[in-house]
């Protein structure tokens, strides 16, 4: 653990023996891809979310992808999202053919306005994709009303956002799919992997054939005993299967996932009991009625307190050895998006006013005490440093 001269990382994943025993138990048994613990794991997972389906693949990216393919999204089509997210969200929507149509956010929540999402609606839309936002869930109800009467597919794209709850009801049982990611970052992780989380059986099977090569049913059985060798090759597919080795860690994580989720919003309550004095900040909120999953802490600057910029004061808290990042820059102003779609600065203020003063702090399982009261203590220095 960092000690008060070390450095502090932004994050670090929590992994113990049982981790280890159970990517072993993996190794031993022979089944290194798809097999018996990935069965085990989507399980678990389905439990965990009360959905009635649950898929695995290797990542959040091929979960948006295969979920959007499974919704019927195709060339032409439009699907509605947040610039304020990860390049994931896009790509999964391009990759079909289908043209990603932004709608800005809620200063506030950071996450997309159902007001924004409505005026984005056209006769080419086909679905809505919205980002949970460090954990906190979207207006769920706005957005599933506004999809039910425009006919559109809700694809929540909830990489933050396992252990997150609208009213008691897990994030992954509210809308048409679900797709959670268990990344190295995330609050859950295998590594590399992800998960689509459904109610209705023909998409759930949809999305299980189009992660294996598009292949019959159960055709990753054919090396077991109750296997056949015979298969067929249904529609074309794509080989994003979970392995038994990722599983084995995803269960493991499962069996802690209620400990991990503790620890999260005891620091995040923390943090912000701690920052609450200071008049620098804005602190990210909780609403009533939404259970937050706590996968970030999103400081914001506040604007015309300090006299030095926001990235000049990540490069002051790394000199202090404190690792932060940035979620997210603007999907809309990178140079790809700006290249084939014509964005610019302006288009989307919110996200851009939001995204420039965001700083993550570092936030997961094993950060103690000491070390996350330097970290509130080197910022409230710089703040005393840099004040105007
Ligand atoms: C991490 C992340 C993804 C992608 O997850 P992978 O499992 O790495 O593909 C998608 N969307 C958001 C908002 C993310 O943070």
């Amino acid at each position: 653990m960092a000690r008060a001269s070390g450095h502090i990382p932004f994050c670090l994943p929590w992994t113990d023996g049982q981790e280890i025993r159970e990517v072993t138990d993996a190794v031993r048994s022979g089944w290194l891809t798809t097999g018996p613990k990935v069965a085990r794991f989507e399980e678990r997972i389905r439990r965990l979310v009360r959905a009635r389906h649950a898929v695995a693949v290797n990542s959040c990216t091929a979960a948006l992808h295969l979920s959007l393919a499974a919704a019927g999204v195709g060339r032409g089509d439009e699907v509605i999202t947040s610039p304020y997210t990860f390049a994931a969200t896009g790509e999964a929507i391009l990759y079909l053919g289908a043209r990603p149509v932004l709608a800005d956010i809620d200063p506030v929540t950071l996450n997309v306005n159902p007001e924004a999402v409505v005026a984005a609606v056209t006769r080419r839309s086909r679905a809505i994709v919205p980002v949970h936002i460090a954990g906190l869930p979207c207006d769920m109800k706005a957005l599933i009303g506004l999809a039910r009467r425009r006919r559109l597919t809700v694809v929540e794209d909830a990489a933050h956002a396992m252990g997150a709850r609208v009213e008691g009801r897990p994030i992954g049982s509210l809308s048409d799919l679900t797709c959670f990611s268990f990344y190295a970052t995330k609050n859950l992780t295998t590594g590399e992997g992800g998960m689509v989380t459904t109610d209705d059986r023909e998409m759930a099977a949809r999305v299980r054939r189009l992660s294996l090569h598009g292949l019959s049913r159960d055709a990753w059985k054919r090396y077991t005993r109750a296997g056949s060798w015979r298969y067929d090759v249904v529609e074309v597919g794509f080989k994003y299967n979970m392995t038994d080795l990722a599983a084995g860690l995803g269960l493991a994580q499962a069996g802690k996932f209620s400990a991990i989720q503790a620890r999260r919003r005891w620091l995040a309550r923390r943090y912000s009991t701690l920052l609450a004095g200071c008049d620098a900040f804005d602190l990210p909120v909780e609403q009533s009625g939404l259970t937050h999953a706590w996968h970030l802490y999103i400081l914001r600057l506040r604007p015309g307190v300090l006299r030095v910029s926001r990235d000049r004061i990540i490069d002051l808290l790394k000199e202090q050895g404190i690792g932060t990042s940035v979620h997210f820059l603007p999907l809309h102003l990178h140079s790809f998006y700006r290249r084939a779609f014509g964005y610019r600065p302006g288009d989307f203020p919110h996200t851009e006013r939001e995204s420039a003063r965001a700083i993550s702090l570092p936030l997961y399982p094993g950060l103690n005490r000491a070390a996350q009261d330097r970290v509130v203590g080197t910022l409230l220095d710089l703040v005393r440093q840099h004040r105007r």
